[in-house]
């Protein structure tokens, strides 16, 4: 009978072990990756997969802010008058109706 039970092969390290030698991952293997086998939660596709998506919703984000704010700067013209704490509440959707209309 062959041994097809699998350890992962991530040594775990307690959060702020800076000296310690960490433990090897408790939990059964599930896929290989270049000859090493890794459990669901440390295969290094997953934690690519998971860091992509982690930086795609950063960068969607980032892109948002920055919408929110070349809005604020380009809207200012359209909502001059209001006083900086009540620029701090315009939303970019007000911004967008007040182009509009001085637009018209
Ligand atoms: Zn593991």
């Amino acid at each position: 009978m062959t041994e097809n039970k699998k350890q992962c092969s991530v040594r775990v390290h307690e959060r702020g072990d800076w000296i310690g030698r960490g433990y090897p991952c408790p939990k059964p293997a599930k896929v290989e990756r270049d000859g090493k086998w890794f459990c669901t939660i440390k295969d290094p596709e997953y934690i690519k997969a998971k860091r992509a998506k982690e930086r795609a919703e950063a960068d969607k984000e980032g892109a948002e802010r920055h919408e929110r704010d070349a809005l604020a700067f380009a809207g200012r013209k359209a909502v001059r008058g209001l006083t900086l704490q009540e620029l701090w509440r315009v939303t970019p959707e007000l911004i967008r109706k007040a182009l509009e209309e001085e637009g018209k």
